[in-house]
């Protein structure tokens, strides 16, 4: 069972297990993760109404917790809050519609909600529209990219895309080039790095000298935006 506190004009998720034991335990781990552990049987409600009663603490956790995690800044997914596009920033605008959409205008990205607006939401119906504009992107950036190895005859690395925590891409020995959708917010010539990182890959397993050498010689600035990647998104 999962759910969310609004206290003051924040939220929190929580995560519910029941098990056997006499009270209710609440705690806030590393990740951030709010969970409850209930005695079987405990209601929605009077695990809500406890959680409300601890809510300054655990907003509190969560608070000393995101100190250590300056790669990841809490979203809170509401309006007036910055997200990165393509290395631009964008205000988010929340509004409710009778439709659900999310679009790009003027500088903002407006997603539209039908129904109740949860961070949830917001958060979920945003991640569907990076991975299909990422989907587009990606693949233009990729044809752009690999203009070498297609001259040499190799053929185009199929594209996944997917949310790592610790790498920017990888390429598989069945040619299959995974790219980290939070690329999407770092600048278009930091992906087309990233990209023709792993395609050298298709020429070297390793990171040997061999490959630097053919990286520097297809892209002669990599470290400068490697460098700026690293910057970005920290
Ligand atoms: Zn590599």
């Amino acid at each position: 069972m999962t759910g969310i506190i609004h206290f003051g004009n924040t939220s929190f998720a929580y995560d519910v297990f029941h098990v056997s034991r006499k009270t209710m335990e609440i705690a806030v781990h590393p990740n951030k993760q709010v969970v409850v552990k209930a005695p079987l049987g405990t209601l929605r409600d009077e695990i809500e109404s406890r959680l409300k009663k601890r809510a300054r603490w655990v907003l509190h956790q969560i608070d000393f917790f995101q100190q250590f995690e300056p790669r990841t800044p809490a979203r809170r997914f509401v309006s007036g809050e910055t997200h990165l596009y393509l290395g631009r920033q964008y205000r988010l605008k929340v509004v409710r519609s009778n439709t659900n959409q999310v679009k790009m205008t003027r500088g903002r990205i407006v997603v539209e909600i039908d129904g109740e607006i949860l961070p949830e939401r917001v958060s979920e119906y945003l991640e569907d529209w990076y991975r299909t504009r990422a989907r587009q992107y990606f693949q233009a950036c990729l044809e752009k990219c690999a203009q070498d190895f297609i001259r040499k005859g190799y053929g185009l690395p199929n594209l996944q895309i997917k949310k790592m925590l610790t790498r920017w891409g990888s390429l598989s020995r069945n040619a299959t080039l995974t790219l980290n959708l939070s690329l999407m917010h770092a600048p278009p010539e930091c992906i087309e790095y990233v990209i023709t990182h792993e395609l050298c890959h298709i020429k070297y397993d390793d990171h040997s000298l061999g490959f630097y050498r053919y990286l520097e010689r297809l892209m002669p600035d990599w470290e400068k935006r490697k460098r700026k990647l690293e910057l970005a998104l920290a």
